[in-house]
């Protein structure tokens, strides 16, 4: 059945497959680059695309969790995904976010558990294998083929993979494919026994490791056309065993055909001056309006009025890659100083729990929120004075870029997309933030120190609260970049 498209024949078309996409679905930074990334290639003017408009469309997998969130999607086909024991069969919907057509992908393997993620790797295998077949076999069943695949992540991985193993079949020979790696450690281990039950062939790639021709992610990297990652420094970053995660010789291999591109942002959902969630929106012209914002938040967390006090927060998974265990050994050290804290995040049941110690230690300063909560995150954004980030690594990071929109100023560690979207430097007129070098409580504590300090003399705060409110994270530079790296790629 054929889907119907009103974009010129000329038009070139891109198909992002990806676990999660906002606002449908939501868990991490994934999203908000799938949710915004199509629609800004899709709006971009064909003067710089070469005068081909990029025909742009997303496939997810149809997560249970998702279904009541969407009334009516548009059935579009069934078909058979290959499988030893015969085949599964698979449905695709219709729906869009905005104007970007999503497919959304449904079958025995995606219903067998509720969210876009389980614990159990082997069920995340089986689900993102049948999706990743299903792809392939979708854009032949609705008779939309993609000039390029560009795939997000070990979950589509193997999309690339088995567009490869398919290249001897005229339908797929002439799309070219780009992985992106939003989180090198996340390979999708785990999940062997998942391929061998899909009979998926290892890669046989003897640049990597033996472990990596069994597991999605290096299997995709082994024979995709084109690798990027989320930020320039990451991508150079993982060219070192530090950073590499055993994959570093093979990277460096394909150093010729890997680039990093940064995240944008949505600036439309993203905006102080139009967020519904806050109590009070504002702008650069306005910004002495953004202490209603975290007055407001003060009081709704049951958090004293001091607002001479700078409020620090911290937004992001509970995981030891963003460093929320040193955030709250530093201020475990920093009683001395005057601040306020809120915490917001799920993720590793230890560092919940070390959380909330904290949050005993100093029931006055501190506030926990272990959920996930897009709104309260927009309202902590708006008002909260510093935003800590002191990951281990950090691919790209799109929290520090919303917290400049909203003028907070982050104090994050210099590694990654941390380290090239935020400045350091003592005149506040052209530094949006603080970098400290070392994942330590005393680097993060030494930094902070000094923020704190800053926070008294409120004109130069303001200066660098404006300086990071100014910097354009949009999308338009980046989709500029991806948009010639598909003409590039594109046999048509
Ligand atoms: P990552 O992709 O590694 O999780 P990013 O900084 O790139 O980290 O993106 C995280 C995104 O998820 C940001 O938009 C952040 O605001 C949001 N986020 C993370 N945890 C929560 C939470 N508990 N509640 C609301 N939003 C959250």
């Amino acid at each position: 059945m054929a889907d119907s498209s009103r974009i010129s024949s000329r038009a070139l078309r891109v198909l992002f497959a990806a676990a999660e996409a906002d606002p449908i679905i939501k868990v991490g930074g994934l999203s908000d680059v799938t949710g915004s990334l199509p629609r800004a290639l899709r709006s971009l003017d064909p003067a710089k695309t070469n005068g081909r408009p990029l025909d742009v469309r997303l496939v997810i997998p149809y997560h249970p969790v998702i279904r009541s969130r969407i009334p009516s999607p548009q059935f579009l086909a069934a078909f058979d995904v290959p499988h030893p024991a015969g085949p599964i069969q698979a449905q695709v919907f219709l729906t869009t976010i905005d104007d970007l057509p999503v497919y959304l992908i449904a079958g025995a393997p995606v219903d067998a558990f509720t969210d876009a993620y389980s614990q159990d790797m082997h069920l995340n295998g089986e689900k993102y294998t049948f999706f990743s077949l299903a792809i392939l076999e979708m854009t032949r069943a609705i008779g939309w083929r993609p000039d390029i695949l560009h795939a997000h992540d070990w979950h589509a991985a193997l999309a690339v993979y088995g567009l490869k193993l398919r290249q001897e079949d005229p339908f797929y020979r002439d799309t070219r494919s780009i992985l992106t790696i939003h989180n090198l450690p996340h390979m999708g281990g785990g999940t062997e026994r998942a391929l061998a039950s899909f009979a998926i062939p290892p890669a046989h790639d003897a640049r990597l490791p033996d472990w990596g021709n069994y597991q999605p992610l290096p299997m995709g990297m082994s024979v995709t056309d084109y690798l990027s990652t989320v930020s320039p420094t990451y991508a150079q970053e993982i060219l070192t065993p530090a950073f590499g995660s055993g994959l570093q010789d093979f990277l460096q291999m394909r150093a010729g055909t890997t680039t990093g591109i940064l995240n944008g942002l949505d600036f439309e959902r993203w905006n102080p001056e139009s967020d519904k969630s806050l109590v009070q929106p504002f702008d650069l012209q306005t910004i002495s309006l953004r202490a209603e914002n975290k007055r407001a938040l003060l009081n709704e967390m049951g958090l004293s009025e001091q607002m001479d006090r700078p409020l620090l927060i911290f937004i992001g998974r509970m995981d030891m890659q963003k460093g929320v265990d040193i955030a709250i050994s530093t201020l475990h050290g920093l009683s001395d100083l005057p601040w306020q804290a809120i915490f917001l995040g799920t993720g590793d049941p230890g560092l919940q729990e070390a959380a909330r110690a904290l949050e005993a230690a100093y029931p006055q300063r501190v506030k926990v929120s272990i959920r996930f909560d897009g709104n309260l995150s927009r309202r902590m954004y708006a008002g909260g004075d510093i935003l800590l980030m002191p990951s281990r690594y950090e691919p790209c990071g799109l929290a520090q870029m919303i917290a400049m929109r909203y003028g907070c100023v982050p104090v994050v560690r210099a590694t990654g997309g941390l380290r090239d979207t935020v400045r350091n430097g003592y005149d506040p007129a052209s530094s949006n933030g603080y970098l400290f070098a070392e994942a330590t409580p005393e680097s993060l504590g030494a930094a902070l120190r000094r923020a704190i300090a800053d926070y008294t003399n409120q004109t130069g705060w303001t200066a660098r609260q404006m300086c990071g409110m100014k910097i354009d994270f949009s999308w338009q530079q980046s989709a500029q970049i991806y948009a010639q790296l598909y003409t590039k790629l594109s046999r048509n």
